[in-house]
């Protein structure tokens, strides 16, 4: 038995110096350690044999078994390190792997494209974190101490800062209106800028409302601003966005921020003004609301009252590209589903 097992091994070690590619080291391996192999064999008849020959024969095939296994890999990364990068011939002919083209997401596009529109105007493009705090998302903004929208319902507060307030309570930005004293407070007064970017709202999403959505506001501080340039901003505006003239209404509005304020509603482009889902079947959507800064807005950016007054407008971003494309679901955008997103390429 004793001799056979050294047969078995002599032969198998020769044969792993001679195989010569990774497939063939696979058959082998097979051969000399598979179920099949001789090795197995041996250890199947061992039960007839003496207990102390069964013992000496167990041994003798566990190591003949290890030596085969190490040889084995040693050969394995031999055939490796051997193996050229180009396997086989080159065939330059063969075309090559098409790479997907990306492009901007909707959202992104409209963006750029407001962005183009104020920087006509003379705005300037300003961007701030998406964290902020009580201080700037209300304080600031004139929002009474027991205002909903302070509440959690409405707010996404950060947790570990629950217990304090103002500046070290922070909140990811419920709105974008935040920006804009920082803005003042740096920057003083005459201005005019604009300052897109995403909210957040922890709200029961469905077809008009997300948890997240973009936003842009535009403001303009000087001297003598009236109503009537607040309203050819809007209207430049969604000229530029749909490349036609767009009938708009105005609603008075109730925001904290501002004093008069304004809704504005343009006629809902998805079914003409006939009623359909994106417009809660009336016609006309909330695109916008806007008007003049409050009083105590300019006076949390250091500017007087009586010197100083301004405009605002808050542009629903994913509510303009819905209209602009006649989309009727706001989640489509947020779904990641390049199916759609392709269509606006
Ligand atoms: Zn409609």
């Amino acid at each position: 038995m004793e001799e056979t097992l050294k047969k078995v091994k002599e032969e198998g070690l020769e044969t792993i110096s001679n195989v010569k590619t990774l497939e063939e080291l696979e058959v082998v391996r097979k051969d000399l350690t598979g179920k099949k192999s001789k090795l197995a064999e041996v250890m199947q008849n061992m039960r007839n044999l003496a207990p102390e020959e069964k013992k000496q024969v167990g041994m003798l095939t566990t190591e003949i078994k290890n030596v085969f296994a190490e040889k084995l890999d040693q050969k394995e990364q031999e055939l490796i390190d051997q193996k050229s990068v180009l396997d086989g011939p080159i065939d330059l002919s063969i075309p090559g792997k098409k790479v997907s083209e990306g492009a901007l997401h909707p959202i992104t596009q409209m963006k750029y494209d407001l962005n183009d529109a104020f920087l006509s105007l003379g705005f300037e493009v300003y961007s701030e974190d998406d964290i902020s705090s009580e201080k700037y998302a209300f304080d600031n903004l004139n929002f009474a101490k027991d205002h909903p929208a302070r509440q959690s319902m409405d707010t996404y507060w950060l947790e570990g800062t629950e217990d304090k307030e103002g500046a070290e309570r922070l909140c990811l930005r419920p709105h974008l209106t935040g920006g804009s004293v920082r803005y003042l407070l740096k920057h003083g007064a005459p201005a005019r800028f604009v300052y897109p970017g995403p909210v957040f709202r922890n709200e029961t999403t469905d077809a008009r409302h997300e948890r997240a959505f973009y936003q842009y506001e535009a403001l303009i501080v000087d001297k003598n601003i009236s109503f009537s340039s607040g309203m050819v901003m809007i209207q430049t505006i969604l000229e530029k966005v749909f490349g036609r003239k767009i009938n708009t209404r105005m609603r008075e509005g109730f925001f904290p921020f501002t004093e008069p304020g304004y809704e504005i509603d343009m006629e809902c482009l998805v079914c003409g003004g006939k009623g359909c889902k994106v417009c809660n079947h009336n016609g006309w959507i909330e695109v916008m609301p806007g008007g003049v800064i409050h009083p105590n807005v300019l006076k949390s950016a250091n500017l007087d009252p009586e010197e100083w007054t301004g405009f605002y407008i808050n542009i629903g971003l994913d509510r303009l590209v819905m209209m602009r494309y006649g989309v009727d679901d706001v989640r489509l955008f947020h779904s990641a589903d390049l199916r759609f997103l392709k269509e606006f390429k």
